[in-house]
């Protein structure tokens, strides 16, 4: 799987500007087991570089993009991350790995319950999961040293850009329904975001809560 991604990797760098992932995120990518997120039925195709159901008309991420939010979340080990779109836990597991603590909200009550039981059983500790509406943030553990967005909106929601740190990075899919471009925004000294275009992508909607 690593070797697809750094294969899609270059195939990519011509639209992200890298040819190659940072070493610490791909260790990551190779450190969690991405069958254990994906459903009994779907075991067999844990390892192949295409998204899978997760139930709820919901998916798991392809690993490339994975990989390549993660790299461009820029993640360092004392970071605290917010995720929106918990799914599964897997992107939640590989942030573990990298960064201090990881908060994850995911809309669906069930999927966030079965999430952190599967994150805590498996050992990711630093993990904090709650069934709540993303668009809001999580403003008790804010500013965020990173924040991660694993759905698509038609715009950023302002509140998370409030939450983020200055100088650091938000990563998520901008669009319309079927058709997206994954953006990141890097909070200035002003408090104002400079906006990069990465790559066009296709993600679940962002739903308000
Ligand atoms: N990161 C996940 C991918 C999940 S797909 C993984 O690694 O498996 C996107 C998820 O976002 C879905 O589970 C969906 O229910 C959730 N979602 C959609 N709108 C949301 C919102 N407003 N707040 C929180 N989660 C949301």
């Amino acid at each position: 799987m690593v070797e697809t991604i750094e294969q899609e990797t270059r195939l990519t760098a011509g639209f992200t500007g890298r040819s190659v992932l940072d070493a610490r995120v791909l260790a990551a990518m190779l450190s969690v087991a991405r069958e254990d997120f994906v459903e009994a039925g779907q075991k067999a195709n844990a390892y192949v570089n295409s998204p899978l159901p997760i139930g709820y008309g919901q998916t798991i991420s392809q690993p490339f993009i994975v990989a390549l939010m993660t790299d461009l979340l820029e993640p360092r080990a004392n970071d605290v991350i917010l995720e929106i779109g918990t799914g599964s836990g897997y992107q939640s597991a590989v942030l573990s790995c990298l960064v201090r603590k990881v908060y994850s909200i995911e809309l669906v009550t069930d999927l966030a319950e079965r999430a952190a039981q599967r994150l805590a059983s498996l050992g990711y500790d630093n993990v904090e999961v709650k069934a709540a509406d993303g668009n809001l943030g999580w403003a008790e553990h804010a500013p965020f040293d990173g924040i991660i967005v694993t759905a698509a909106g038609p715009s950023v929601p302002p509140a998370l850009i409030q939450q983020l740190a200055v100088g650091r990075r938000l990563v998520i899919p901008v669009g319309s329904r079927y058709s997206q471009e994954l953006q990141r925004l890097t909070k200035n000294q002003q408090g104002e975001v400079d906006v990069e275009n990465i790559l066009p992508v296709s993600f679940v909607p962002l739903r308000n809560g």
